[in-house]
């Protein structure tokens, strides 16, 4: 069964970038205490290799990937290490590596490499550096870039980012378009694909005439760049493949299998970053963002950091904060606790005031259809979430439940205030559960 990524338009949210959109990243706080989180990445928890009391350096690999899909950790400051315990992340209760800062910053790199490298030397680099997707989904990313027997055809980096609030990635491409073209450029020829697509929504007009003009003038035309309407949620994966190159994957594979490689922007810069410079991922860019903040900012942060720390940076809060979203208001997590850390995937930071019409309790469905009309996967929410409420879990499957993207189309715009992403994420939950409940008998 293949998914059913249809050329949809989106839904207009309005973007609220221009809160940080404009303002130049500027380096984040040294914290006196980080902490790392064994559990920072899709797969396998790292495996913890210090032990309390020893020293660290900023790069020091502080837990390892036992299992293919897992990631490495490593220290982003020097220090000592002083507990290992458990503490609470943004993928809720988990083993934690606390490292006191020395405020020495000592460093240790990996050994640099050139262009000359393999494919397979390539993707050692980015599994030694523990990189994951920086996008939001924290997937190990040497294993997305495995090639597949009959190899790549196509890469296709996503500069989309439809979030409204986040402008990580439009900061990082404007700020290091050389990196990023030098690296997409090198992975065109290493993985000697036919196509080579940088997709970029409309909104960023700053960001098309950068590359365009870099593309031409180091003579780089192999890589495109693709101009995508910005309209939510345009930079999800399925659709972009869909719009840009007709292509969809079939729902048992994933994009490798069918012969595509597909990263983001800030992804790509810390790939550079481990290949041409030997730096570990230990800090990445965050936009801290949202009305009741004093100064919101794009902050390249050392992973580990509390959010405390990030909120203070920014000055504190100007209004009384009712909510707080790790990512977009669309697709975030809410959490509640600020001694939480930075992860290796976490792209915003979002402060919300109290909002009656999104507190308005739920009514009735009153059988409009915008939900189904919204949905980019063509789901029916309101049928699955009436399902899932009445624990029909046969139906659940028969609807796709689990095709669906989490895009949160389907809740924002229902005017009955249906919890609809809820429920559906909800009833994901417990397919896999009866799924797993299942094999092990
Ligand atoms: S969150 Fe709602 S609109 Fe988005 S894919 Fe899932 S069901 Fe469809
Ligand atoms: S959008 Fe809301 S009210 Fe309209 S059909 Fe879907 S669930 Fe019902």
């Amino acid at each position: 069964m293949k998914k059913l990524f249809q050329a949809r338009q989106g839904i207009d949210v309005p973007d609220h970038k221009g809160l940080t959109n404009n303002k130049k990243t500027v380096k984040g706080p040294g914290s006196e205490e980080l902490v790392f989180p064994m559990t920072m990445h899709i797969g396998a928890p790292a495996e913890i290799i210090v032990d309390e009391g020893n020293h660290v350096k900023i790069g020091t690999l502080i837990g390892n990937a036992t299992k293919t899909i897992s990631a490495n950790i490593h220290s982003s400051v020097s220090g000592q290490v002083i507990a290992v315990e458990e503490r609470e992340s943004f993928k809720g209760k988990a083993t934690c590596i606390i490292i006191k800062n020395d405020f020495m910053y000592e460093e240790e790199r990996l050994s640099l490499l050139d262009e000359s490298i393999s494919i397979d030397e390539f993707l050692e680099r980015i599994s030694e550096a523990g990189i994951t997707g920086k996008g939001g989904a924290g997937f190990p990313t040497h294993v997305k870039l495995d090639p597949p027997e009959n190899g790549h055809r196509y890469i296709l980096i996503n500069g989309a980012e439809c979030e409204p609030y986040s402008t990580t990635d439009h900061r990082v491409m404007l700020e290091n378009s050389q990196e990023i073209l030098r690296t997409v450029s090198f992975m065109h020829h290493l993985f000697d694909v036919k196509k080579t697509i940088i997709a970029i929504e409309d909104n960023k007009s700053d960001v098309i005439r950068l590359y365009k003009d870099s593309i031409s003038s180091h003579n780089m035309k192999h890589i495109e760049i693709h101009e995508v309407p910005s309209r939510y949620p345009q930079g999800e994966q399925g659709l972009l493949l869909k719009t840009i190159l007709d292509l969809e994957v079939p729902e048992e594979d994933n994009a490798s299998n069918v012969g595509l490689i597909s990263s983001n922007v800030s992804t790509i810069k810390a790939i550079h970053d481990a290949v041409f410079m030997g730096i570990p991922l230990t800090e990445r860019v965050v936009t801290v963002t949202g009305p009741t903040l004093k100064n919101p900012q794009n902050i390249l942060t050392r992973i580990g950091t509390p959010v405390q720390d990030l909120i203070e940076f920014c000055g504190g809060f100007a209004h009384e904060t009712d909510k707080m979203i790790s990512g977009g208001p669309m697709m975030g997590q809410p959490f509640s606790d600020t001694t939480i850390p930075i992860e290796k995937d976490t792209t915003t930071l979002l402060f919300l005031p109290y909002d009656a019409e999104v507190r308005k309790n739920e009514r009735p469905c009153i059988r409009c259809a915008k939900c189904i009309d919204a949905c980019p996967v063509y789901l029916q929410p309101i049928l699955i979430s009436n399902a899932y409420r009445e624990s029909r879990w046969d139906l659940c499957e028969v609807l796709k439940t689990e095709t669906c993207v989490r895009c949160g189309c389907c809740t924002y715009i229902c005017p009955s205030k249906i919890p609809l992403l809820e429920d559906i994420s909800k009833a994901v939950k417990q397919l896999k559960e009866i799924k797993e409940r299942d094999e092990n008998k």
